[in-house]
């Protein structure tokens, strides 16, 4: 389900028209949907009720306080990778004490932070990143509450720039070195609670497959040290892919729906139904990272198309956003679906390239792509962009960062004002 569709031909967010935003706040402009955030949450929530869980928003994809807002009033808890997603939680009024911390690379800083906040578990990814935990607590006198997490080898079938889970990537430890880590960690690390197992294996998975793969995998560990070291949560990880190839023009619900079992993309009922039960009977609370699933298709970017270019070889569609704005189509070969605001009487299809005005040949949002018309001078809205979108947007070319707006059914707030180009250059001497 997503919150986007027209009326009029004209297309709203909600209960919001996206042509009044872009005259109120210009492009190129991230809008996003309250109501379809909330939803995907709930449903996730709902698709895990057969076990006792929490869901930990991953905030890395997106970031953007009232989104956290929204969902640290709904019950969320957070997973973190970094000492300023837990700054942005709490000021969100987001609780540390459902804060998991992730990553590979943990400074002593945001070790300090975190064990001075409290958060729930520091998700270790190597032997030494615990050793180095333990004494950094020991020198606060405190006890660091960890979860190691563990490679499980399995394919996620994904994208190699967001798989994580095979025993090549740099993530996690490998699943037979776990249980003497555990081990080790009882004996010789007093600083550290051994409070649970974590695994994720990759970001866009759209089957269910590799989880239940990996679930299988590692659940006969989790119960293991269940048994030998008390742990009390396992968190199996995010990667909950969604649809990016979408269509408006049936609705999208309709489009998922036509699909027959065998080719419909990953639902998250079924996600529930096939992991819940593997997960049922081992006493542990359960914990999922979604970040992409609860945001991705909350959110559009729009963008304003500037030129037309007609090359020998190609057309060129040039809008206001850059890959500065929306990296994921130069990053990782992202797929966005591309719609004009306002439907033209024109219903010709056209075979565009849609490119950003930034001085790179990777700066494009498509390619080659049968697109229905739009001018210079027309908005256009680049679809599933709330995930790992303005989150890693950047000032490259000195662009300033795109404004954000949050839509609550008939009300649209501001969240984030566009930058301006004193913002640019503050910090600089
Ligand atoms: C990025 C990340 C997630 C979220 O991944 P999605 O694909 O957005 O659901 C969850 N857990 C960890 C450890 C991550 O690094």
């Amino acid at each position: 389900m997503h919150g986007f569709s027209y009326k009029n031909e004209s297309l709203f967010c909600d209960d919001v028209e996206l042509s009044s935003l872009v005259e109120e706040h210009g492009t190129p402009l991230y809008v996003y949907s309250a109501g379809t955030i909330l939803d995907h949450y709930r449903r996730l929530d709902q698709a895990l009720s057969g076990v006792s869980h929490e869901v930990a928003y991953a905030v890395k994809a997106n970031s953007n306080l009232s989104v956290l807002r929204l969902l640290a009033h709904e019950g969320a808890g957070f997973d973190i990778v970094s000492g300023g997603e837990l700054f942005r939680v709490i000021k969100a009024g987001g609780d540390p004490a459902h804060c998991t911390f992730a990553g590979v690379g943990k400074t002593r800083d945001e070790i300090v932070y975190a064990l001075e906040q409290g958060i729930y578990s520091f998700n270790v990814e190597s032997e030494e990143e615990l050793r180095y935990l333990n004494e950094v607590a020991g020198e606060l006198g405190m006890i660091a509450p960890a979860a190691v997490r563990v490679n499980p080898n399995v394919d996620a079938k994904t994208h190699k720039y967001i798989s994580t889970g095979k025993s090549e990537n740099k993530f996690g430890i490998d699943f037979d070195a776990i249980a003497g880590l555990y081990e080790r960690a009882a004996k010789e690390l007093p600083h550290i609670r051994m409070r649970g197992l974590q695994m994720h294996i990759g970001s866009q998975l759209t089957s269910v497959a590799p989880f239940v793969e990996a679930v299988e995998k590692v659940a006969p560990l989790a119960r293991q040290l269940k048994e030998r070291h008390g742990i009390e949560f396992w968190s199996i990880g995010g990667g909950i892919g969604i649809v990016y190839q979408d269509s408006l023009e049936s609705g999208p619900s309709q489009w998922w729906e036509s699909k027959a079992e065998g080719e419909r993309p990953l639902t998250i009922e079924q996600y529930g139904r096939e992991v819940v039960p593997r997960l049922k009977d081992l006493g542990l609370k359960i914990l999922v990272e979604p970040g992409r699933f609860i945001v991705g298709n909350a959110g559009v970017l729009v963008t304003r198309c500037l030129y037309e270019k007609k090359g020998s070889a190609k057309t060129f569609r040039i809008v206001d956003a850059g890959m500065n704005d929306l990296i994921r189509p130069a990053l990782y070969e992202g797929h966005h679906e591309i719609v004009p605001l306002q439907k033209a009487a024109d219903s010709s299809l056209q075979k565009v390239d849609v490119v950003g005005p930034i001085c790179e040949s990777g700066d494009f949002f498509c390619q080659d792509r049968e697109l229905p018309h739009f001018a210079p001078g027309d908005c256009v809205a680049l679809m599933s962009a709330g995930a790992y979108g303005f989150v890693m947007a950047s000032n490259y070319n000195s662009r300033p960062l795109p404004a954000e707006v949050l839509v609550e059914g008939e009300t649209a707030t501001l969240v984030r004002k566009r930058q301006t180009l004193d913002d640019l250059i503050e910090g600089e001497l």
